[in-house]
């Protein structure tokens, strides 16, 4: 199921129905990366990994956001990098290209706040075309890119982090809404997914007998942490943490068969897993 019935358009980007509910992966382009910034594993053997799932260039990140049109509701879940760093930026113009314009998304739902998911919200939401958006994240996302002990012990590459969060969250100050966990639209439920930031977020969405999570950074590397969940990567700010939820959440999806979606799965969009030996492998939804 990757078409949408109506407008040629919309053929372009990998969509799924979850009940009444049509969701459509927008490609924000692909961002330069490391193997290098994983951890626990030969760097060998995660080139390996790459090259065995058929990556064209193994170290290219792809970066997806998630449009949801739903009953009194059209929802954009992350915004992509905003073309930081030569990078990405691709987001806004699929998203006209899949029929909607960005005044006609009501809520923003960030998995959290690293450049490359809120990227595309670094000026006020009316200068940026998301006119009509709330915009909403856990609280402890806000908390901690806002706290000065934190910056003060951050490395120098997280340091550009942290002024690229407060200057998304200062320019919309009368535009956020922060949560704990439990449902924050009508059929979308929070899942706190700690580890890979403070307030790293999933969301589940539940709608006529269907189920679809989308997740944030739970990988960066679908070949390589999918199948060893216990790598982790540089940007994680507790990899311990990280790796546990990682583990955690993939033993849940599969025990419910969960179809999920994420920024970095690719540019396909939507997969399921499914345990093998030690691991566990991603297939994608054709
Ligand atoms: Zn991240
Ligand atoms: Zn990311």
């Amino acid at each position: 199921m990757r078409r949408l019935e109506t407008g040629m358009s919309a053929s372009l980007f990998s969509t799924r129905r979850v009940g009444d509910v049509t969701v459509t992966a927008i490609s924000d382009g692909y961002m330069p990366d490391s193997l290098g910034f994983l951890t626990n594993i030969d760097p060998a053997d995660a080139l390996r990994l790459q090259h065995n799932a058929g990556a064209p260039d193994p170290t290219a990140l792809h970066v997806n956001g998630y449009l949801l049109r739903m009953r009194g509701h059209t929802v954009l879940i992350d915004t992509g990098t905003g073309g930081l760093r030569q990078s990405g930026g691709k987001l806004k113009d699929n998203l006209r290209l899949a029929g909607v314009a960005p005044a006609e998304i009501d809520a923003i739902l960030l998995t959290h706040a690293h450049p490359d998911h809120i990227g595309g919200l670094l000026k006020p939401l009316d200068d940026v075309g998301f006119s009509n958006a709330e915009l909403v994240l856990h609280e402890s996302e806000l908390a901690f890119w806002q706290d000065d002990g934190h910056l003060a012990r951050a490395s120098e590459r997280a340091r550009g982090a942290f002024l690229i969060a407060r200057q998304a969250f200062d320019e919309n100050r009368d535009r956020l809404r922060t949560f704990k966990s439990g449902e924050v639209l009508p059929g979308i439920t929070a899942l706190p997914l700690p580890g890979h930031t403070a307030g790293h977020t999933g969301y589940r969405l539940d709608a006529g007998g269907n189920s679809l999570l989308i997740w944030g950074d739970i990988v960066h590397f679908p070949a390589i942490q999918i199948a060893r969940p216990d790598v982790s990567i540089a940007f994680d700010l507790d990899a311990e943490l990280a790796a546990t939820t990682r583990s955690k959440l993939l033993d849940s999806v599969v025990t419910e068969r969960l179809p999920i979606a994420g920024m970095h799965i690719g540019e396909l969009g939507f997969a399921r897993i499914e345990r093998t030996g030690a691991g566990y492998a991603l297939t994608y939804d054709e």
